[in-house]
């Protein structure tokens, strides 16, 4: 594949998911809730990025993890060699969907291997051209980039559960990053401020070179110093858990970028595009199932269809 590898860190994990209305399973069963599905931030980043890219990924995991899903990761040529098997149990996640399936609580999160966890980049990951500093906390983000010798680009990505309990590791974080991602609930908490527009403008104060807020089912929005693109979300008829779809745009976009090889405010806004299509496959099913098999070409598809739904035409 003619394109630069991705590093990535983040959460591997168990989610134990409740939905408003009653979802189908594997064999056709209809559930409201879902337990131990696998999940994580760099779970769902890798298996998006990987429809585009070559993938590295740092992170850990208990001795409960399925070693089949790690297989079905390397299948993707995904390269798990910087993921730590720890004794211990698995990152855990619970959260329960609002009757729009957008607004979610969180009602349970447990660190578990994740408590103890030093990332130690394997041989070669240290000259990464990408680097994705997924959602986790941000002293591990910290502690991977530090190990990147001169990175090309470095986006990280963060939740409100990082903004609210760990501001000063955080603050230390965006201040060296070139991207940040963040949705929109996160960039009010983030910057006190309400309106996005002028929550933008501050955050942008803080040391990243560009910005990018999620806005859902309404799309997503990208700030930099040659103003703003606003990509839409793809009207989907079967929208099952948007579990991951923040971490699937993030790497679809990364993805992207790595093809291109250049980080110009032009490419950002195919970029936008190409995360929003990944992330598309990620919500019509239950945790990765959509992302498994994903291949380019099915996203490129899906670009186009959002071309044609904000072509204005001419005058
Ligand atoms: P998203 O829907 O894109 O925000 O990502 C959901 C994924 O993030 C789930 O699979 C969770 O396991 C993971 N997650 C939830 N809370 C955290 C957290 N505090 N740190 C790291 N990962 C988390």
């Amino acid at each position: 594949m003619d394109s630069k590898p991705i590093l990535m860190v983040g959460s591997m994990a168990f989610d134990d998911l409740e939905f408003p209305v009653p979802t189908p399973d594997a064999e056709g069963n209809l559930r409201t809730r879902f337990d131990d599905v696998v999940g994580g931030s760099a779970t769902y980043a890798a298996l998006a990025a990987s429809a585009f890219a070559p993938v590295r990924v740092v992170a850990v995991v208990g001795r409960d993890f399925p070693e089949a899903t790690l297989d079905m990761m390397r299948e993707r040529h995904i390269d798990t060699a910087g993921i730590e098997r720890a004794d211990g149990l698995t990152f855990r996640w619970k959260g329960r969907y609002h009757t729009d399936l957008v607004n979610r609580d969180t009602l349970d999160t447990q660190l578990n291997v994740f408590a103890n966890f030093r990332p130690k980049l394997a041989p070669g990951y240290g000259a990464s051209p990408l680097v994705l500093l997924g959602n986790i906390h941000p002293a591990l983000q910290l502690e991977v980039l530090e190990q990147i010798e001169k990175p090309e680009l470095v986006v990280a990505d963060t939740m409100n559960f990082w903004i609210g309990g760990e501001p000063d590791a955080l603050a230390r974080l965006i201040a060296r990053i070139d991207l940040l991602i963040i949705n929109d609930e996160e960039a009010r908490q983030l910057s006190g401020i309400h309106n996005l527009a002028r929550a933008a403008k501050e955050i942008l104060t803080r040391g990243p070179k560009c910005l990018i807020i999620k806005r859902g089912e309404h799309g997503s929005l990208f700030f930099d110093s040659e103003g703003v693109f606003a990509a839409p979300a793809l009207l989907l008829e079967h929208v099952v858990d948007p579990t991951g779809a923040g971490d699937s745009f993030a790497g679809g976009l990364l993805g992207f970028l790595a093809r291109r090889g250049r980080y110009d405010h032009a490419t950002m806004r195919r970029a936008m595009v190409h995360g929003t299509a990944a992330a598309s496959f990620c919500v019509e099913s239950v945790g990765t199932l959509g992302l498994r098999g994903l291949q380019h070409q099915q996203v490129t598809e899906r670009v186009e269809r959002i071309r044609r739904l904000t072509h204005v035409g001419d005058e």
